[in-house]
């Protein structure tokens, strides 16, 4: 069979090992692109159209094993350079990715089903801020570092790379959630194997092809593509890795926990998260409605930060409830690649499965499905451009008890569960009955209520007034069920490092 390639990579393998014309797509272990060892090769969809879009190498153990070697092999020299040196490849990454800036959007698009202005605001945008972003703070680092004078002595402490580092990282926003584990990894010394989502390969490859084209020193980074099974599960219980990085869902996240524990690897995770929306009746609505609906609905829902549950004072709810609906039937789903597209398609036909699964479950546990939960119209003809992707009409379901799984599971798509509460207290209530405790948002006119619901909320990260506001200095991460530890900062620099204490006695 022989399709035609949408992929526009230039990539060393795109010359089709088996006769198609699908860009087969390479790991990228010690400088050199090579497929799996293995031979084995995975499909990449596009989820807009179900489309084939390229190939990956289905990596196992031997291809691990050599990008553990290579990141390994060149542990020593990159440990050995001085920060300014490696800060100083940060930004050249940085100023390389930002050339390749439309083409990063555009394969993110692509790959995930997400609108391009989307992937351009937030993902092509981060992905060049990362790395610049890291550049910057380790110098800081390097220029302030941590000094306690006794009577009699001095106290320094100096921080030591970890050693390898294996980053894993999810399908939802790919480079942007890559490049924040590798420029801290290798800001701080450390060489690095990663494993992105085999759903979303295409700017982790971009990522690859970058790196080399700057000339990074060789087996610094590394890239393994492949699945969780037969390539993330070898690389983050292999005994030449020092840390783990790990973004994903909960349940993986246990299971990398387990594997990395025996050989006691540094390790953090960014599990999923069951956040609220508390609305009070004294909010500033014009400004409320939009920001709840894009808490809500942002990358089609698939954020581990969306407010998926809204909870909403009782003397607003009616009008609240009204209001939300119209917006959120006023949003244009369709062509990901229109400049006027607010919402894409989700990831995969599975996980439109599951996603459509819960509106189902919806509809027993008593909820009413106000608007959504079918295939869009663009994408609902057979002759459609859209009818074999994997597309879902935004849905707002209310009258679900707060117990109700709707209510209290992750459910990762552009769902959103209504309910009524009647005081502050019950709000919170509400908010913190989940396993999840990753992040929330308040909108009021009471900033010191604000401030009070948040401290009370069982959740790494609240907004007030706003969503997804991000300063890259403060910390990132959750509590219960969304994580250990946190990312962001220092705290990124401290994850990717040793502190070394070194206590020098005065004559
Ligand atoms: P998964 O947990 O399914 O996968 C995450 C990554 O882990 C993928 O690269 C996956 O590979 C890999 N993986 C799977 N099994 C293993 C294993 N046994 N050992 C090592 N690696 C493995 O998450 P999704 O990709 O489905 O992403 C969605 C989830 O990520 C949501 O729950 C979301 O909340 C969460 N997330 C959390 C964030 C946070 O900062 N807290 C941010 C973004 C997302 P593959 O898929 O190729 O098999």
């Amino acid at each position: 069979m022989s399709e035609r390639s949408l992929y526009p990579g230039d990539h060393p393998l795109s010359d089709d090992p088996d006769g198609s014309e699908v860009s087969h797509l390479a790991n990228h272990i010690g400088g050199v692109f090579r497929p799996a060892d293995c031979g084995h090769w995975i499909d990449d969809f596009s989820p807009a159209t179900g489309q084939l879009i390229a190939r990956i190498p289905c990596s196992d153990d031997d291809d691990v094993d050599a990008a553990v070697s290579a990141a390994s092999a060149a542990g020593h020299e990159w440990a050995t350079t001085s920060v300014e040196q490696r800060a100083d490849w940060l930004e050249r990454i940085a100023d390389a990715l930002e050339t390749r800036f439309d083409e990063i959007a555009a394969l993110e698009s692509l790959d995930t089903g997400k609108p391009v202005s989307l992937a351009r605001a937030i993902d092509a945008t981060r992905s060049v801020t990362n790395f610049r972003f890291f550049a910057d703070l380790v110098r800081q680092r390097a220029a302030e570092p941590e000094r306690y004078e006794m009577a009699d002595a001095s106290n320094l402490v100096i921080d030591k790379p970890v050693g390898v580092c294996a980053l894993v990282t999810p399908w939802n926003l790919p480079l942007y959630l890559l490049s924040w584990k590798v420029a801290p990894a290798l800001a701080m010394g450390n060489t690095v194997v990663c494993k992105p989502s085999e759903l979303t390969p295409l700017t982790a490859d971009l990522l690859a092809r970058t790196i080399h084209s700057v000339g990074l020193p060789v087996g610094v980074f590394n890239l393994v593509h492949g699945n969780g099974q037969h390539a993330g599960a070898p690389l983050v219980e292999h005994p030449g890795v020092s840390a783990v990085s790990f973004t994903g869902g909960t349940v993986t996240g246990a299971v990398v926990a387990a594997a990395a524990a025996p050989s006691f690897k540094k390790i953090s995770l960014e599990l999923g998260g069951k956040n609220s929306s508390i609305v009070f009746a004294d909010c500033d609505l014009e400004a409320t409605i939009p920001g709840v609906v894009r808490a809500g609905f942002m990358n089609q829902g698939q954020v581990c930060l969306s407010g998926s549950r809204i909870l909403v004072e009782e003397s607003l709810y009616e009008e609240f409830r009204d209001r939300l609906v119209a917006a959120v039937e006023a949003m244009v789903i369709g062509d990901p690649t229109d400049e006027s597209t607010e919402l894409g398609a989700l990831i995969s036909a599975a996980h439109l499965a599951k996603v459509s699964g819960y509106i189902d479950l919806a509809r027993q546990e008593g909820g009413t499905i106000l608007t959504g939960g079918e295939v869009p119209a663009h994408a609902a003809t057979a002759d459609s451009a859209f009818a074999a992707g994997y597309w879902l009409r935004p849905a707002v379901i209310e009258g679900l008890s707060t117990d109700s799984r709707c209510s209290t599971e992750e459910i990762f798509g552009p769902v959103v569960t209504l309910h009524p509460f009647a005081s502050e207290e019950e709000a919170v209530t509400i908010a913190n009955n989940t396993e999840h405790g990753l992040a929330g948002s308040v909108w009021t006119s009471d900033l010191e209520r604000g401030a009070r619901v948040a401290a009370a909320l069982e959740t790494g990260m609240v907004w007030v007034n706003c969503w997804l506001h991000r300063d890259l200095r403060v910390p990132f991460g959750g509590v219960k069920s969304s994580g250990v530890g946190r990312e962001g900062g220092m705290r990124s620099l401290a994850f990717f490092s040793e502190p070394l204490n070194l206590c020098i006695k005065h004559d």
